[in-house]
Protein backbone atom coordinates (compact mmCIF):
# COMPACT_ATOMS: atom_id res chain seq x y z
CA UNK A 1 0.00 0.00 0.00
CA UNK A 2 1.10 3.60 -0.45
CA UNK A 3 2.18 5.61 2.43
CA UNK A 4 -0.30 8.07 3.34
CA UNK A 5 1.32 11.60 4.57
CA UNK A 6 -0.55 13.17 7.70
CA UNK A 7 1.02 16.34 9.01
CA UNK A 8 0.72 19.51 10.78
CA UNK A 9 1.78 22.88 10.80
CA UNK A 10 1.69 24.16 14.57
CA UNK A 11 2.00 27.77 13.75
CA UNK A 12 2.83 30.53 15.91
CA UNK A 13 1.12 28.30 19.02
CA UNK A 14 2.14 25.94 22.26
CA UNK A 15 5.25 27.00 23.64
CA UNK A 16 8.55 24.34 24.34
CA UNK A 17 6.57 23.11 27.23
CA UNK A 18 3.19 22.53 25.42
CA UNK A 19 5.13 21.16 22.01
CA UNK A 20 7.13 18.25 23.55
CA UNK A 21 4.20 17.32 25.95
CA UNK A 22 2.05 17.40 22.63
CA UNK A 23 4.71 15.65 20.36
CA UNK A 24 5.10 13.21 23.60
CA UNK A 25 1.38 12.31 23.54
CA UNK A 26 1.01 12.00 20.01
CA UNK A 27 3.96 9.42 19.32
CA UNK A 28 2.63 7.33 22.42
CA UNK A 29 -0.60 7.38 20.52
CA UNK A 30 0.18 6.11 16.93
CA UNK A 31 3.78 3.94 17.52
CA UNK A 32 1.31 1.03 17.11
CA UNK A 33 0.82 2.01 13.09
CA UNK A 34 3.70 1.24 10.66
CA UNK A 35 5.79 4.29 9.67
CA UNK A 36 5.98 2.08 6.51
CA UNK A 37 2.42 2.97 6.42
CA UNK A 38 2.29 6.41 7.48
CA UNK A 39 4.67 9.87 7.12
CA UNK A 40 3.87 11.42 10.22
CA UNK A 41 5.62 14.83 10.27
CA UNK A 42 5.08 17.88 12.67
CA UNK A 43 6.06 21.72 12.04
CA UNK A 44 6.49 23.51 15.49
CA UNK A 45 8.04 27.18 15.68
CA UNK A 46 11.45 27.50 15.69
CA UNK A 47 12.05 28.09 19.48
CA UNK A 48 10.54 24.66 20.10
CA UNK A 49 12.94 22.24 17.76
CA UNK A 50 15.82 22.26 19.39
CA UNK A 51 13.96 20.39 22.88
CA UNK A 52 11.67 18.72 20.30
CA UNK A 53 14.44 16.98 18.30
CA UNK A 54 15.57 15.70 21.70
CA UNK A 55 12.87 14.99 23.12
CA UNK A 56 10.58 12.78 20.86
CA UNK A 57 11.46 9.38 19.26
CA UNK A 58 12.03 10.63 15.43
CA UNK A 59 11.60 7.34 14.05
CA UNK A 60 8.00 7.74 14.52
CA UNK A 61 7.78 11.44 13.78
CA UNK A 62 9.19 13.83 11.67
CA UNK A 63 9.99 17.14 12.29
CA UNK A 64 10.36 20.31 10.25
CA UNK A 65 10.76 23.91 10.16
CA UNK A 66 8.52 26.58 9.03
CA UNK A 67 10.30 28.15 7.12
CA UNK A 68 14.02 29.22 5.98
CA UNK A 69 16.14 31.34 4.63
CA UNK A 70 17.98 30.71 0.89
CA UNK A 71 21.36 31.83 1.92
CA UNK A 72 23.65 30.78 4.64
CA UNK A 73 24.59 33.19 6.74
CA UNK A 74 24.72 36.91 6.18
CA UNK A 75 23.05 40.11 6.99
CA UNK A 76 19.85 38.70 7.05
CA UNK A 77 18.22 39.82 10.52
CA UNK A 78 15.47 37.52 12.08
CA UNK A 79 15.86 34.91 9.54
CA UNK A 80 17.19 31.49 10.02
CA UNK A 81 19.99 29.64 8.02
CA UNK A 82 19.53 26.52 6.27
CA UNK A 83 23.24 25.13 8.56
CA UNK A 84 21.08 26.59 11.86
CA UNK A 85 18.34 23.90 10.76
CA UNK A 86 20.99 21.19 10.13
CA UNK A 87 22.28 21.67 13.48
CA UNK A 88 19.63 20.86 15.06
CA UNK A 89 19.30 17.32 13.43
CA UNK A 90 16.46 18.94 10.84
CA UNK A 91 15.79 17.35 7.57
CA UNK A 92 12.47 18.68 6.68
CA UNK A 93 11.15 22.80 5.91
CA UNK A 94 7.96 23.90 4.65
CA UNK A 95 8.48 26.92 2.17
CA UNK A 96 5.57 28.96 1.16
CA UNK A 97 2.94 28.52 3.69
CA UNK A 98 -0.23 31.21 2.69
CA UNK A 99 0.49 33.13 5.76
CA UNK A 100 4.07 33.53 4.75
CA UNK A 101 2.76 34.54 1.32
CA UNK A 102 -0.65 36.53 1.90
CA UNK A 103 0.48 38.24 5.78
CA UNK A 104 4.32 38.47 4.88
CA UNK A 105 4.17 38.88 1.02
CA UNK A 106 6.42 36.36 -0.10
CA UNK A 107 7.13 35.60 -3.74
CA UNK A 108 6.87 32.81 -5.82
CA UNK A 109 10.47 33.73 -6.44
CA UNK A 110 11.37 34.04 -3.00
CA UNK A 111 9.81 30.41 -2.43
CA UNK A 112 11.91 29.44 -5.74
CA UNK A 113 15.21 30.94 -4.05
CA UNK A 114 14.20 28.89 -0.76
CA UNK A 115 12.95 25.41 -2.25
CA UNK A 116 16.68 25.30 -4.36
CA UNK A 117 18.48 26.05 -1.22
CA UNK A 118 16.50 23.29 0.94
CA UNK A 119 17.31 20.99 -1.48
CA UNK A 120 20.76 21.65 -2.23
CA UNK A 121 20.97 20.94 2.18
CA UNK A 122 19.63 17.94 1.32
CA UNK A 123 16.20 18.56 3.12
CA UNK A 124 12.88 17.45 1.77
CA UNK A 125 11.60 20.57 0.80
CA UNK A 126 7.34 21.05 1.10
CA UNK A 127 6.28 23.55 -1.15
CA UNK A 128 2.67 24.87 -0.29
CA UNK A 129 0.26 26.63 -3.19
CA UNK A 130 -2.66 28.01 -3.28
CA UNK A 131 -5.38 30.01 -4.92
CA UNK A 132 -7.30 33.23 -3.45
CA UNK A 133 -11.26 33.45 -3.14
CA UNK A 134 -10.96 36.01 -5.68
CA UNK A 135 -8.77 33.78 -8.20
CA UNK A 136 -11.44 30.64 -7.53
CA UNK A 137 -14.27 32.87 -8.00
CA UNK A 138 -12.82 33.13 -12.16
CA UNK A 139 -11.88 29.81 -11.64
CA UNK A 140 -8.12 30.69 -12.26
CA UNK A 141 -7.20 27.75 -9.54
CA UNK A 142 -5.31 25.66 -12.50
CA UNK A 143 -3.52 28.57 -13.74
CA UNK A 144 -2.53 29.87 -10.02
CA UNK A 145 -1.54 26.61 -9.01
CA UNK A 146 0.42 26.36 -12.31
CA UNK A 147 2.55 29.69 -11.68
CA UNK A 148 3.24 28.67 -8.25
CA UNK A 149 4.81 25.00 -9.27
CA UNK A 150 6.36 26.20 -12.26
CA UNK A 151 8.61 29.32 -10.50
CA UNK A 152 8.13 27.56 -7.06
CA UNK A 153 10.44 24.50 -8.83
CA UNK A 154 12.57 26.56 -11.41
CA UNK A 155 15.84 25.42 -11.83
CA UNK A 156 15.07 22.02 -9.99
CA UNK A 157 16.18 18.99 -11.72
CA UNK A 158 14.02 15.59 -11.65
CA UNK A 159 16.55 13.62 -9.89
CA UNK A 160 16.06 15.98 -6.90
CA UNK A 161 12.58 15.20 -6.67
CA UNK A 162 12.62 12.30 -4.09
CA UNK A 163 12.61 15.27 -1.57
CA UNK A 164 9.84 17.46 -3.13
CA UNK A 165 6.38 17.19 -1.12
CA UNK A 166 3.87 19.69 -2.31
CA UNK A 167 0.75 20.63 -0.06
CA UNK A 168 -2.16 22.41 -1.82
CA UNK A 169 -3.87 24.34 0.65
CA UNK A 170 -6.07 26.90 -1.05
CA UNK A 171 -6.14 30.61 0.76
CA UNK A 172 -9.67 30.65 1.23
CA UNK A 173 -9.97 27.06 3.04
CA UNK A 174 -7.27 27.88 5.76
CA UNK A 175 -7.40 28.88 9.57
CA UNK A 176 -11.05 29.90 11.14
CA UNK A 177 -12.68 31.78 8.62
CA UNK A 178 -11.43 29.08 6.46
CA UNK A 179 -14.06 27.28 4.11
CA UNK A 180 -13.47 23.54 3.76
CA UNK A 181 -12.61 22.64 -0.12
CA UNK A 182 -15.38 20.14 -1.04
CA UNK A 183 -13.56 16.78 -2.00
CA UNK A 184 -14.32 16.79 -5.88
CA UNK A 185 -12.67 20.57 -6.11
CA UNK A 186 -10.03 18.83 -4.20
CA UNK A 187 -9.86 16.70 -6.86
CA UNK A 188 -9.60 18.63 -9.42
CA UNK A 189 -6.77 20.90 -8.34
CA UNK A 190 -4.99 17.74 -7.54
CA UNK A 191 -5.18 16.17 -10.64
CA UNK A 192 -3.93 20.01 -12.05
CA UNK A 193 -1.28 19.95 -9.74
CA UNK A 194 -0.03 16.21 -10.77
CA UNK A 195 -0.34 16.89 -14.38
CA UNK A 196 2.18 19.79 -13.91
CA UNK A 197 4.49 18.22 -11.68
CA UNK A 198 4.71 15.22 -14.62
CA UNK A 199 4.87 18.23 -17.43
CA UNK A 200 8.08 19.73 -15.29
CA UNK A 201 9.65 16.28 -14.15
CA UNK A 202 8.53 13.54 -16.23
CA UNK A 203 7.71 10.29 -14.83
CA UNK A 204 9.87 11.14 -11.53
CA UNK A 205 7.12 14.01 -11.15
CA UNK A 206 4.93 10.91 -10.51
CA UNK A 207 5.94 10.29 -7.29
CA UNK A 208 5.78 13.73 -5.83
CA UNK A 209 3.44 13.50 -2.81
CA UNK A 210 0.64 16.18 -2.48
CA UNK A 211 -1.33 16.65 0.46
CA UNK A 212 -4.10 18.34 1.09
CA UNK A 213 -4.47 20.91 3.34
CA UNK A 214 -7.32 23.51 4.84
CA UNK A 215 -9.79 23.18 7.29
CA UNK A 216 -9.39 19.13 7.27
CA UNK A 217 -11.29 18.29 10.57
CA UNK A 218 -12.75 14.49 11.22
CA UNK A 219 -16.10 15.16 9.09
CA UNK A 220 -14.35 15.47 5.53
CA UNK A 221 -10.89 13.65 6.42
CA UNK A 222 -12.32 10.39 4.92
CA UNK A 223 -13.98 11.89 2.21
CA UNK A 224 -10.60 13.34 0.70
CA UNK A 225 -8.55 10.86 1.52
CA UNK A 226 -9.77 8.31 -0.83
CA UNK A 227 -9.63 10.98 -3.70
CA UNK A 228 -7.55 9.30 -6.31
CA UNK A 229 -4.99 12.38 -6.06
CA UNK A 230 -4.66 13.20 -2.52
CA UNK A 231 -1.82 11.31 -0.88
CA UNK A 232 -2.39 12.97 2.63
CA UNK A 233 -3.86 15.12 4.86
CA UNK A 234 -1.73 18.16 6.15
CA UNK A 235 -4.21 19.47 9.40
CA UNK A 236 -3.99 22.58 11.19
CA UNK A 237 -6.67 23.12 14.16
CA UNK A 238 -8.09 19.62 14.15
CA UNK A 239 -4.09 17.60 14.86
CA UNK A 240 -3.24 19.88 17.76
CA UNK A 241 -4.70 17.82 20.39
CA UNK A 242 -2.43 14.32 20.34
CA UNK A 243 -5.95 12.49 21.03
CA UNK A 244 -8.05 14.43 17.97
CA UNK A 245 -5.12 13.90 15.46
CA UNK A 246 -4.47 10.29 16.07
CA UNK A 247 -8.22 9.67 15.84
CA UNK A 248 -8.39 11.46 12.65
CA UNK A 249 -5.21 9.63 11.61
CA UNK A 250 -6.81 6.11 12.52
CA UNK A 251 -9.71 7.09 10.60
CA UNK A 252 -8.32 8.35 7.36
CA UNK A 253 -5.89 5.65 7.47
CA UNK A 254 -8.55 2.80 7.57
CA UNK A 255 -10.67 4.59 4.99
CA UNK A 256 -7.86 5.06 2.46
CA UNK A 257 -7.26 1.39 3.05
CA UNK A 258 -9.93 -0.16 2.18
CA UNK A 259 -10.30 3.08 -1.20
CA UNK A 260 -7.41 1.58 -2.03
CA UNK A 261 -7.92 -2.40 -1.65
C1 LIG B 1 -2.98 25.59 7.62
O1 LIG B 1 -3.01 26.75 8.00
O2 LIG B 1 -2.01 25.17 6.98
C2 LIG B 1 -4.12 24.71 7.89
C3 LIG B 1 -4.21 23.61 7.23
O3 LIG B 1 -4.98 25.13 8.88
P1 LIG B 1 -6.44 24.59 9.25
O4 LIG B 1 -6.47 23.10 9.08
O5 LIG B 1 -6.64 25.01 10.65
O6 LIG B 1 -7.38 25.26 8.29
Amino acid sequence: MKKVYFGSNLKMYKNIEDTVKYLRELTELTADISREEIELFIIPSYTTLDRATTSVDRNLVRLGAQNMCWEEQGQFTGEISPLMLQEMGLDLVMIGHSERRHVFGETDEEENRKVKCGLEHGFTTLLCIGETAEEKKYDLGPEVLRTQIKIGFDGVDASETGKIWVAYEPVWSIGVNGTPATADYAERMHAEIKKCLIELFGRAGEEIPVLYGGSVNPGNAEELIVQPSVDGLFVGRSAWEADKFNDLIRMAKKKAETARD
